[in-house]
């Protein structure tokens, strides 16, 4: 039997004769860890109450990459936020990361083939992990389909697990003292490799969030030449313990920006976190792992980067980073609004700017001027507020009736959170 090696966080589940959850533990090196029955409850596809009872399920919870994709250049990888999300207090915070959970094993039945126990799991209402059957002919051959099929699907995976079909067979060859002889993992080629990290560099994001980047000695990754690699947030740099000049192991996993995974040798100066915003050298703010520009509204990139993530929204086209500094620092453009108040004679005076440009790129934004209110909302640019939300608010019809709503109100919408609630009433 083949599946996926499930790059997130393996848990046990027990439910009692009754078949009720009642205790959900994380399982480090096949003890027993920390218990997260309260956690589990709260993730969507792990059944509370089952038909049957005294059972013990095994899985791995983790996060899917669609999710990820909210929290990206924020956290290293879906495996670290999804065991950072099932460790949370107050499990309604687990609920918020939306997690999922593939079962893989099952403990109180009696069967005779792993393919039964998948068939069992599917029927109590599980996600049982996706897997195929080969002999040890097609064994090659399939490790290749999965590393063919790994970019395609919604979950990290790092390898794949063979294990024999037949449970008389997998007794009959036991197991070592650190694993088991009847099943076999076989990593995907991680595309990674050892480079000096010359300095780090921060920048502020539209988010207010000070973010760092490593600039490293050019190194080839797939082929292409690599001189960055992300750093993710304040917190990663300091459990990573970088220090300039240091060797260090720079990864790409996926189609994403590679990152910096672990220092290899230090080098000489230790890599210190700033204490002012590196745009507008403000005061700094920390939230867990992130930093953040105490004032955003009147922090240059953070501003620079909600006219960019405005413009964009509203699909108007020409208006590259370059020109937005341009519009920013000469005081053209500070809000939303002044870019429909552009004429051609204010660009003129700009950098690479000509007459038939600036035209152009004043029609362009006339040509947004009518956009649906759903597209307005997203512009904005307001935290949480998406493209889904920003549907749902539109029915509202216009920008007053939206602006009078309570965050009470809004939280009687069905799929709008406290969180984005807020978030509205304050943007
Ligand atoms: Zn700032």
């Amino acid at each position: 039997v083949v599946s996926p090696k499930i790059d997130g966080v393996a848990i046990a589940l027990r439910y009692d004769a009754t078949g009720r959850l009642h205790l959900a533990a994380t399982r480090g090196n096949g003890f027993v860890g920390e218990e997260v029955t309260a956690q589990a409850h709260r993730i969507a596809a792990i059944p509370p109450r089952i038909s049957e009872g005294e059972l013990e399920v095994r899985g791995e919870v983790f996060m899917r990459r669609s999710v990820f994709a909210r929290y990206a250049g924020k956290f290293a990888n879906p495996r670290n936020l999804a065991a950072g999300a099932l460790k949370q207090k107050d499990p309604r915070k687990t609920a918020e990361y939306e997690l999922s959970f593939f079962a893989y094993d099952l403990l109180g039945r009696e069967v005779e083939l792993e393919t039964e126990k998948i068939e069992i799991l599917r029927r109590l209402g599980f996600v049982p992990i996706e897997s195929t059957r080969t002999g040890k002919e097609g064994m090659i051959a399939e490790f290749r389909r999965w590393a063919a099929r790994r970019e395609a699907l919604d979950y990290e995976t790092d390898g794949v697990v063979f294990k024999v079909n037949r449970i008389s067979e997998q007794r009959r060859l036991g197991e070592t003292a650190h694993h088991p002889r009847y099943a076999i993992a076989y990593k995907f080629q991680g595309e990674s490799a050892v480079t000096t990290l010359e300095d780090v560099v921060w920048s502020v994001a539209r988010s207010g969030v000070v973010t760092p980047v490593g600039i490293i000695a050019p190194v080839t990754l797939s082929g292409a030449t690599v001189t960055r690699a992300s750093l993710h947030n304040a917190g990663n740099v300091e459990k990573l313990g970088l220090t300039r000049k240091a060797k260090v192991e720079v990864m790409r996993r996926g189609g994403v920006i590679p990152h910096i995974e672990f220092v290899v040798e230090p080098g000489d100066e230790p890599v210190t976190l700033p204490d002012r915003c590196p745009s507008c050298g403000g005061p700094l703010r920390r939230e867990e792992d992130f930093l953040y520009c105490a004032n955003p509204d009147r922090c240059r990139d953070v501003q620079i980067g909600r006219l960019a993530h405005f413009i964009d929204r509203i699909g108007c086209e020409g208006f590259g980073p370059r020109l937005l500094e341009q519009l920013y620092d000469t005081g053209l453009v500070r809000e939303f609004a002044d870019f429909f108040r552009l004429r051609a004679e204010d660009l003129l005076p700009l950098e690479r700017m000509g007459e038939t440009l600036a035209r152009k790129l004043v029609a362009n934004v006339q040509a947004h001027r009518t956009i649906p209110l759903a597209t307005f909302l997203e512009a904005l640019g307001i935290p949480e507020l998406g493209k889904h939300v920003a549907a749902i608010l539109a029915r509202y019809g216009s920008l007053d009736r939206i602006r009078g709503l309570t965050e009470e109100e809004l939280t009687a919408i069905h799929s709008i959170g406290a969180v984005i609630a807020r978030s509205v009433v304050e943007g």
